[in-house]
């Protein structure tokens, strides 16, 4: 069939589409590995808009992989604080430590791909923009571009049809540009081949495409019933005392994480209690990928606190290293002066 077989027209066309009407002039696009290192993990999960400003003043505050390096975790956390997927900041700071011990970045997607968050992906990504190593992208959106091009019936979260679409990937990918293929792939996914709007009519391997020439594309991928998100109920304390003419809020530092809840790890967060003694004033719901989290927030004393609690005033909770559902909730909560 000719999608098999013509794969250097494939990514010739792709290739030149992405030069004229691709996504230009991002302040990653550079063969330095630093900027493309960073702007790949920042934007795992996470769309260009909002990795812009994280990006920009990511690379303000560590300009170099040695400044992220030597930088307290506190102070990375702060920067990522309302990015979400924490575990991410994490990675990044453990990587970042390990490139400046090794007094280079990886040369290979092999070598990229045994750094901590970095996935196979992602060090294909890497390895190609900043290498020219012939290695295929296969994130959430080339899987959704190539299973409508298959118009593959085998459903996408099985790792079956991924080992597939890998295969695929890696046999289309371009020998001789293979940074601006993976760069064109991941644009046809971000801006025409969209997930509920592809618009076909613009598309520059419509040819090549099985979906499209059925009439069908919004039936790809196909997708095996997901198991139901797990919930859970945390119980956190709120204690905010008046010093100094401003409220201060009772914090911890997450550090350690209680068996299936690994979410905010790194973070400042309220203290939680499996036993709450004080009212409820308030109850959020806030979804991640793997959890359902409802927090019902407690007002407490200082007595019924952690030992490793301390408090921090109001006015540096919006820089501080607070999970942004967290940041919101007392930014509504300390206006809220029955509390005091
Ligand atoms: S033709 Fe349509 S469905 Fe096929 S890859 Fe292009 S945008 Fe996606």
């Amino acid at each position: 069939m000719k999608f098999f077989m013509n794969s250097e027209e494939f990514a010739r066309r792709l290739c030149s589409w992405q030069r004229e009407k691709g996504r230009q002039n991002l302040p990653w696009f550079t063969s330095d590995p630093y900027r493309r290192w960073l702007s790949e993990i920042m934007l795992q999960q996470t769309q260009v808009s909002v990795v812009r400003d994280y990006f920009a003043r990511f690379l303000q505050a560590f300009p170099t992989v040695d400044d992220l390096a030597e930088a307290s975790e506190e102070d990375v956390m702060r920067l990522w604080a309302g990015l979400g997927y924490y575990s991410r900041a994490r990675n990044l700071h453990k990587t970042a430590k390990e490139i400046a011990a090794a007094g280079r970045f990886p040369q290979t997607r092999a070598a990229w791909e045994k750094l901590p968050g970095v996935g196979s992906s992602t060090a294909a990504a890497l390895a190609s923009f900043c290498n020219g190593e012939v290695a295929a992208v296969c994130d959430g959106n080339v899987k959704r571009v190539l299973a409508r091009i298959f118009a593959l019936s085998a459903p996408i979260n099985q790792s079956k049809t991924a080992k597939l679409l890998q295969q695929r990937a890696e046999a289309l990918v371009s020998r001789t540009d293979p940074g601006c293929y993976n760069q064109a792939m991941m644009d046809l996914g971000a801006m025409l081949c969209t997930r509920t709007t592809p618009k076909c009519e613009q598309c520059p391997v419509g040819e090549f495409c099985k979906a499209s020439r059925q009439g069908n594309p919004l039936d790809y991928p196909v997708k095996a019933p997901a198991k139901p998100r797990r919930t859970a109920l945390v119980h956190a304390l709120l204690c905010v005392e008046i010093k100094e003419e401003e409220p201060w809020v009772w914090l911890v530092l997450r550090d350690e994480v209680q068996k299936g809840m690994g979410h905010w790890k790194g973070l400042w967060t309220l203290p939680e209690t499996a036993h709450p003694r004080g009212v409820e004033v308030a109850r959020i719901e806030h979804v991640m990928s793997h959890v359902t989290l409802t927090l019902a927030v407690h007002r407490a004393e200082v007595s019924e606190l952690p030992p490793k609690a301390f408090a921090v005033p109001a006015s540096r909770l919006t820089d501080g290293p607070l999970p942004a559902p967290i940041k919101k909730l007392l930014s509504t909560l300390l206006f809220d002066a029955q509390l005091f």
